[in-house]
Parts: C-alpha cells; structure tokens; sequence
C-alpha cells in the first residue's frame, strides 16, 4: 500500500493539481491530507471540491480549516491569515463546509502511522514542532512509530534521538523496526523553506519508506489569482519565494 500525504494546500488549486499529477505518475493506493486545505490562497472551493472529490482519501482538519468552519475562531490569527479565513468563508459552498465539518483532528492507521495537522500530542492546541523538545513530547504521545503532519510548512524530519533535519528530495527515510519519527511533509500551496515548488510525500508500507517529492506549478497564475482576489500582496510574493 503506497500512501500519499499531503498538506496546507491553502487554496491554491495549481499546486494541488500539480502534485496530484506528479504523484499519479509514481502511483499511490491511498491518500492522505494532513489539514489546511483553506486560506492565504484564491480558490478554496476549488481545493475543498477536488480534495473531498479524491479516491480512497481522508483529511484531518487544519487550524484554518478550523477558523473558517467557526466564526467565532480561536482569535489568534495574524491579519494577513485572517484575511485569507475571511475570504475562504465567502468562498465556500454548503457543501464543501459541511465537509471540513467532518474533519477529524487525528487519523489513527492502527498499524505505522497517525496523522494530523499540528502535534499529535493535544492535535486541537495546534503546536508547532521545530524543535527537537517538541518533537518528543508528540512522540510520547503516540504509540506509532511514524506520526505525519503539517502546519510549520517546512518539510522536515524528527526522530526520537531528538535530532532534526531538512527532509530532502531524493534522499529517502527507512523506517526501521524500534525506529519512530514525526515526519512533516511540508506544504502544497505555500512552501516556507525557500523552495517555492509543492511538496509532497509517498509512504511505502510495504519497506516502511518514505520518499519526499517537490513539484513545480504555474506560481504566476496561483500569484495574479490571489491579487485579483484582493487577498493581501504579501500572499502572492511568499508563494513567488517560497518563504
Ligand atoms: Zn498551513
């Protein structure tokens, strides 16, 4: 069973495309998105109608899904994301609200993995993992030995040594048996690493690998869009930079 994992695709419909596209090509069984499949990006119905439109695929709910599926919000968003949760509220058909309404915070394979958008340690506290404290405490709280996530935007993996390192393209991690990590696959529709390319993830159950991909996609379109949208500027200038 290959799983692909995807995250924060944040309404920017070229780059989901994109890697779905890419990913079909290396083949996949099952999908999975890690959450923040809305906000900062121009086509939230677009991303919300295709992902939930997707085979064999579960989603656990993002802390901007979240905002957008409560208007009282958790009240801690910058303005810049705010604006893109006000936006993506107005966006959204009955349908595609209702979807993100069935959302869990934390999708348990009972086998290797779990998955949610931020820690698995409290999912709905949606905390950060950067460093390695973090990443044990998370660790502790699943018995799995892999836990995927999103959020930070920053593809990178944490073991339970408490090193953490950049998950590159091309260099795959083998999930050895007593070997457990929190493996973030970065961010679809706005990279923050300075690799302004979509990034994804295969799982191989079959040899425990992870392979990490990144994909290009037409930026220039995804960038005008959000400015035609009147979303603010900066939106479009992060995902020309990748920051
Ligand atoms: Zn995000």
């Amino acid at each position: 069973m290959r799983v692909l994992f995807f995250s924060d695709v944040h309404g920017n419909l070229e780059a989901i495309e994109a890697v779905l596209a890419d990913a079909s090509k290396r083949g996949f069984d099952r999908v999975i998105c890690l959450g923040d499949i809305v906000g900062y990006g121009a086509d939230p119905e677009g991303c919300v109608s295709l992902v939930s439109a997707l085979s064999q695929c579960a989603a656990v709910l993002g802390n901007h899904d979240a905002a957008v599926i409560d208007p009282r919000g958790r009240g801690d968003l910058n303005p810049v994301a705010q604006a893109g949760v006000d936006y993506s509220r107005r966006m959204l058909c009955a349908k595609s609200v209702d979807y993100l309404r069935t959302l869990p915070l934390l999708i348990d394979s009972r086998g290797v993995f779990v998955a949610s958008h931020a820690s698995p340690q409290q999912p709905q506290e949606w905390r950060y993992i950067l460093e390695p404290p973090e990443a044990r405490a998370a660790l502790r709280a699943t018995r799995r030995p892999v836990a995927f996530i999103g959020h930070t935007h920053f593809p990178l993996i944490h073991d339970a040594l408490g090193r953490s390192a950049p998950a590159p393209v091309g260099k795959p991690l083998a999930i050895r048996p007593g070997e457990r990590y929190i493996v973030n696959v970065g961010s679809v529709g706005q990279p923050r690493d300075g690799n302004a390319r979509a990034a994804y993830a295969i799982f191989d159950e079959s040899d425990r690998t992870v392979r990490f991909f990144r994909v290009e996609y037409d930026v220039d379109t995804a960038a005008r869009k959000i400015l035609d949208a009147g979303l603010p500027e900066i939106l479009a200038d992060r995902i020309r930079r990748g920051y």
